[in-house]
């Protein structure tokens, strides 16, 4: 194979490549018993009738039909009784024309009878059985044959073997099935800072958490992975861990893949023949991927990031290893979205978006999973699939059509969609919710703009909402100006205790925003268009004022304004790393990083609903658990319900 070195590849050519590397799966023969979750090798015909014999499916008495058809509750049949059948006898018996036998459910069916009246209806006396109940031939038998026939088709070759197939296959007597053997795929993770889940974490060590989405991954692609560990940044250790590697048919390590100093990946790779095929991708995310032949088997070099290399994974390591399994089936399936929002994108690169699904007024619609990037691994979890954008393409328009890959078979939207500004209040009501439904949920975190526009799509059932106003009103002028006046109910929600984020023990001794200015601090401003940032503005427009200067000559003069966070937990951490003396945030942030806090202003956070969903249980539900006690009691610091929590107000 050609080597394509240090040179970018596209996605399809990156595709070839892996498509030549044999694949072909192999077949084992293993017991049925222990089959669960295999998939089939080969097309499995019945070799006999299943019931192999005509069996009674009552307990009752066999007969000739045609004796009971005069019967009835007020003039019984009088037949004679010859004997009794158990399951698993082997009757002699032959019943003729006014003769009957005993018959237990699953035993064989004498010859001469036709058919069985359940024992309800007769009464045996002495020699002879009364029955009261006419039956038509055939009733209550199974005949041979009837379940399965002797030649019948009753397992396809690629099929996936859960209890019903393994049960069809042990009532056709099979005791051993072929399957397509599980290629065996080894994994290990690279890098100093990693140490394994339940050993002890020092400072500068992350937790490994590729080997664990790897392996079951592989698992979950049918393959049989086997976990070599942790390879620290020496070559020596990867390099052993290769060699160890090639006992298996595929090679799955992460971290460690670009072309930097302590990347020694690709170097032990090229100590293999033909060694690495393809360094670096030109995808997002993922791009420092390696593709190589070590010595006929196929390995892949993950970026370490746990987001890109799972994506990574997925697209390019997930066909092979299904492939090799035997199955044939594509792992996602796709459907067809509308984009909410404007998307910007890599350009010169197929970038990978995950995405959540949404289901709005006509179809579905996407929304971009945020934090995926920087690698945050709680992103992974609630995603639901992914859209691919072309490398010519940049900005995906709203309105837009794309096609999402859905990583799990069916789509299950949540109960209750809740979409807009992301609060730890609601994950409070959720928790409180949950325990006393079952009702499902699901957060997407869009902005309290991008929850609104939400709600007007038809997509939110709830919006959680905090937008200053100009006025120095919360979220009711806003939303009137959006245009959804008549069609929602705001209902008030709690407050959120704002103010300045200070360094431990207030260094400086600010006081409030006028401090910052006079003492000329360093602050952390937030996003264009958040609540926050409007606060802070309207503030310093009050302290423009009262000393007489011209707002934008005031901002122009303050250290950092123009830096901004998008989240209160960035500017919380700014300033814990002294990189801001001062931010504008919520108390909780502050509390959690032991940060010093001077109250501001209590933010408005409220929830908007649909009318027209308004009353629904689930809906309900939620506001009840706003409204009570154990919220409040579990709100933390900075968080509080007050007398206006509850309140309906129509917009
Ligand atoms: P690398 O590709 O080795 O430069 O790693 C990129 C980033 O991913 C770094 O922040 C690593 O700490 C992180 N990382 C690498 N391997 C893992 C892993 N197995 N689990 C979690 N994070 C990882
Ligand atoms: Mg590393």
């Amino acid at each position: 194979m050609k080597k394509v070195f240090r040179n970018l590849v596209s996605v399809k050519k990156a595709h070839e490549i892996i498509r030549s590397f044999p694949m072909d799966p192999e077949i084992e023969e293993i017991e049925l018993i222990s089959a669960y979750g295999r998939v089939v090798a080969e097309d499995y015909e019945a070799e006999i009738d299943v019931p192999p014999f005509d069996r009674s499916t009552m307990d009752g008495y066999a007969v000739l039909a045609e004796d009971t058809f005069e019967a009835d509750e007020d003039s019984p049949v009088r037949l004679k009784l010859i004997g009794r059948i158990s399951a698993g006898d082997h009757p002699a018996f032959e019943v003729k024309r006014g003769f009957t036998v005993e018959i237990a459910t699953g035993a064989p069916l004498p010859s001469g009878a036709n058919a069985v009246v359940m024992e309800e209806y007769c009464e045996e006396r002495k020699n002879e059985v009364l029955v009261y109940r006419a039956v038509s031939p055939g009733e209550n038998v199974m005949f041979a044959g009837s379940d399965i026939m002797a030649g019948e088709l009753i397992l396809r070759e690629g099929e996936i073997l859960s209890p019903r197939e393994i049960g069809v296959l042990s009532a056709a007597g099979i005791s051993k099935v072929r399957v397509y053997r599980r290629p065996k795929v080894a994994i290990f993770s690279t890098g100093n800072e990693l140490i394994l889940p339940g050993e002890k974490l020092e400072y500068g060590g992350i937790y490994d958490v590729n080997s664990f989405t790897l392996v079951n991954s592989v698992r979950e692609d049918g393959g049989d992975p086997v976990f070599l560990g942790i390879a620290r940044d020496e070559e020596k250790d990867i390099e052993n861990k290769v060699k160890e590697a090639l006992n298996c048919e595929i090679i799955l390590c992460s971290g460690g893949t670009s072309a930097g100093a302590g990347d020694m990946v690709y170097r032990i790779f090229e100590r293999f023949e033909p060694g690495v095929l393809v360094h670096g991708i030109s995808v997002k995310p993922g791009k420092p991927t390696i593709i190589a032949d070590l010595n006929g088997k196929p390995a892949f070099g993950l970026p370490g990031n746990p987001t890109s290399a799972l994506m990574i994974y997925r697209i390019f390591v997930s066909p092979l290893i299904r492939k090799m399994a035997g199955l044939r089936k594509k792992h996602e399936i796709e459907i067809e979205a509308e984009v909410p929002m404007k998307i910007h994108s890599v350009s010169g690169r197929t970038e990978f978006l995950p995405v959540n699904i949404v289901r709005g007024g006509e179809g579905y619609s996407v929304y971009p999973v945020s934090g995926y990037y920087s690698g945050a691994i709680t992103s992974l979890s609630e995603t639901d699939g992914f859209i691919e954008i072309g490398e010519e393409k940049s900005i995906i328009e709203p309105g837009e059509k794309v096609k999402v890959s859905l990583f799990s078979e069916e789509i299950k939207p949540a109960d209750l969609m809740i979409i807009g500004s992301h609060c730890i209040g609601i994950d409070i009501i959720l928790k409180i919710l949950k325990k006393k439904s079952d009702v499902s949920a699901k957060t997407i975190n869009a902005g309290s703009s991008g929850g609104i526009s939400a709600v007007k799509r038809g997509e939110a059932d709830i919006a959680g909402v905090h937008i200053l106003d100009e006025s120095g009103e919360y979220n009711i002028p806003y939303i009137r100006k959006y245009g959804l006046s008549g069609k929602c109910y705001l209902v008030k929600g709690y407050l959120r205790e704002q103010g300045i984020i200070l360094p431990k023990g207030n260094p400086e001794g600010v006081k409030g925003i006028r401090d910052i200015v006079e003492k000329n601090l360093k602050i952390i401003n937030r996003n264009r268009g958040s609540g926050t940032r409007i606060l802070l503005d309207m503030h310093l427009r009050k302290i423009a004022e009262e000393i007489g200067e011209d707002f934008n000559s005031l901002i122009s003069g303050i250290n950092g304004y123009t830096i901004e966070a998008r989240s209160h937990t960035s500017v919380a951490v700014a300033v814990l790393m002294g990189k801001a003396e001062a931010g504008l945030g919520i108390k909780t942030v502050a509390d959690r990083y032991s940060l010093d806090f001077i109250p501001v202003r209590a933010e408005e956070y409220d929830f908007l609903i649909p009318k027209d969903r308004f009353d629904l249980e689930k809906i309900q539900s939620f506001l009840r658990v706003l409204k009570s006690e154990g919220f409040s009691k579990h709100l933390p610091s900075g968080l509080r319900t007050y007398e206006r929590t509850g309140e309906v107000i129509e917009i």
